[in-house]
């Protein structure tokens, strides 16, 4: 049988669920009462809330006599290295534009690497039926993105083809016949290649791994040499050339529409799951006992951040929440950690019920806590910390540091360079992307980027977008100055009164309103000082004063600032936590009880100037 490997790479909403819907019917993989979004490649709904693919999942279609196997390319750079194993396992890839849209930056991050490693993509315009559609100048922007992304001259001369995913054609010119698929599927199959298989008994490069409830660990990858059995003896090679791993696989699952299903065998060139190791992972080389070279693979980027997670001890634990004991927390973060390279999680030195997770970035991290609140759990969490390391040789602190592309609107430029080298970002190319558009990249330590994101979004009226990629180690690049005001705190438990927050507004902007559930040590606002107040605002005088009936007595109350997962993350001190349930994002003090807070910040003081 006839094989193509492909990734699809493409802007969130650009269709690509729709395109590989249609695709799925057309070529009669498709059983009627499935539905891609489904299971889909967005079907996370994080995913596509946050308008990002995390996992790469593969669908695989039947055109003719040609197998097609469609891989979904991760669409953040938090996940940098996995993109280019992605690519990897592909010959070929779909850059799938809207015709009204155009390219976006957010698509740049993948689409290079997939030039860089040589891959030369189709143009896909689609949506041609929208009434605002502009193909001629999309596909001349698709160009100048390419061009600037030094695509060489094969890559420049890219197929082009045009049509609605949503009406089921595709044709070589954008007037062309509206009839079906057939257009696409066919130009697939002749401008990409088969997949370059290698002599030799079996070796696949591990790309993902999955913790799977019946089968263990999945390994998807694909084969590079040979063939592979169920029950055949096979050997991990760690990137060094070690074994990491000797063991017998169980099934060997092949995928088909959007099923995964066990076969007999499987050839070199396609894409499989196999099960039936145990520690094996990611850029682990999976063969035959007699093969002792490891394939290549790009190293995995290391951990850079890592946040304490802990049990919700606060006086309004378990109340929105049914996961709430250290153990069952351990169990899912234990489960995550298995099925996610990026993830590290070690029971905390400091304190018991607390773990340390450690992973590739604010976004990873923020996506477990944002999924496991979503479950049901409740936890605390600390700041992040980014993971320091020191130079065997000269003893130096060393610190990561991230590759920063910001994509701006010109009027916004000067504020992102004052932000971001308050954040000690060091600026290495600013050029014109665009329209009125700049793209300028930084090298910035990824303790400055902490909290960014949301900053950079109101500073550009959103309009902004950053990718981030890790760099490298490197010396450490000096003080960040944090948070400049104390908090204020609530003294005691009950609910928050209009009138006693309306009495407290002049001390600084509050985190709550009338009825919020507040307790002693919680954060309630932010103190316009740098110390730390503590509050009454459960008690409203006289209840008339309360009630906004008459005229001078309505209470009139200042908005109070939302607290995002994200914000508040990056806004709690060292000595503060984030509560999150699935109903709250609550802010308190690590400590609750004023009296021990005092105790050990005078222990710390003592301590500091000794
Ligand atoms: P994805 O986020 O890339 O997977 O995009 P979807 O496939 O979910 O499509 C996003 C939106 O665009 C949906 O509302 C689709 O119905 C719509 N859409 C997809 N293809 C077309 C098309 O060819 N023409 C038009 N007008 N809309 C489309």
């Amino acid at each position: 049988m006839n094989l193509r490997n492909i990734a699809i790479i493409a802007h969130v909403d650009h269709g690509k669920t729709t395109l590989i819907d249609r695709l799925l019917s057309q070529s009669g993989s498709f059983r009627e009462n499935q539905k891609v979004a489904e299971r889909a490649m967005d079907s996370n709904d994080l995913e596509r809330e946050r308008g990002i693919t995390i996992l790469a999942k593969v669908t695989s279609l039947n055109w003719k006599d040609t197998r097609i196997n469609i891989v979904d390319t991760p669409g953040h750079a938090d996940f940098g290295g996995e993109v280019e194993r992605i690519l990897n396992m592909v010959d070929g890839a779909v850059l799938l534009v809207d015709a009204a849209e155009g390219p976006m930056p957010q698509t740049k991050f993948v689409l290079q690497k997939a030039l860089k490693i040589g891959l030369r993509p189709i143009v896909c315009i689609n949506k041609i039926d929208r009434p605002d559609e502009r193909h001629n100048e999309v596909v001349n922007e698709v160009f100048d993105l390419f061009a600037n992304l030094d695509a060489n001259e094969e890559q420049l001369d890219f197929p082009i083809i045009y049509g609605s995913a949503k009406q089921g054609w595709m044709a070589d010119t954008p007037t062309g016949s509206q009839e079906n698929m057939a257009p696409l599927f066919d130009l697939i199959v002749k401008h990409f290649q088969s997949p370059v298989v290698e002599e030799g008994p079996f070796r696949m490069l591990v790309t993902t791994i999955e913790a799977n409830p019946f089968l263990g660990r999945v390994l998807t990858g694909r084969v590079r040499s040979g063939t592979i059995k169920a029950n055949q003896s096979v050997k991990a090679l760690s990137r060094d050339g070690s074994i990491a791993e000797q063991g017998r696989i169980s099934k060997v699952l092949a995928f088909r529409g959007l099923e995964r299903v066990p076969v007999d065998e499987a050839e070199a060139g396609d894409i499989i799951a196999i099960s039936g190791l145990t520690t094996a992972t990611v850029a682990d080389t999976i063969c035959d006992p007699t093969v002792t070279e490891p394939i290549y693979a790009q190293p995995i980027d290391p951990p850079t951040l890592t946040m304490t997670f802990r049990i919700n001890d606060g006086p309004l634990a378990g109340k929105e929440g049914d996961k709430v004991q250290s153990r069952v927390i351990r169990d899912r973060l234990l489960r995550e950690a298995e099925g996610n390279v990026a993830l590290k999680v070690t029971p905390s030195v400091n304190e018991t019920d607390a773990f340390e997770v450690a992973g590739r970035g604010e976004l990873q991290l923020g996506i477990l806590i944002e999924t496991m609140r979503r479950e049901g759990f409740e936890l605390t969490v600390g700041r992040p910390r980014v993971v320091f390391k020191t130079d065997e040789e000269t003893g130096e602190k060393l610190e990561p540091v991230e590759e920063v592309i910001v994509d701006v609107d010109e009027e916004y430029t000067g504020v992102v360079v004052q932000k971001l080298s308050e954040r000690r970002a060091e600026m290495r190319d600013m050029r014109p992307s665009g329209v009125g558009r700049q793209r300028i990249v930084f090298h910035a330590p990824t303790r400055g980027l902490i909290g960014y994101q949301s900053e950079l979004l109101s500073d550009t009226r959103g309009t902004a977008i950053m990718n981030r990629l890790f760099h490298a180690y490197a010396p450490y690049f000096g003080e960040i100055p944090g948070r400049h005001t104390g908090a204020l705190l609530s003294n005691s438990d009950g609910d928050a009164v209009a009138y006693a927050i309306f009495n407290l507004q002049d001390r600084g902007p509050m985190f709550i309103e009338h009825g919020t559930k507040v307790y002693a040590g919680m954060i309630i606002g932010e103190h316009t000082r740098g110390n730390d107040l503590e509050l009454n605002v459960i008690k409203g005088k006289k209840l008339t004063n309360v009630r906004a009936s008459g005229k001078d007595e309505a209470v009139v109350l200042t908005p109070p600032i939302r607290m995002s997962l994200e914000k508040a993350l990056a806004y709690v001190g060292e000595d503060e936590l984030v509560e999150v349930t699935p109903k709250s994002i609550r802010l308190r003090k690590a400590i609750l009880d004023p009296n021990e807070r005092k105790k050990v910040s005078r222990q710390k003081e003592a301590a500091s100037e000794a």
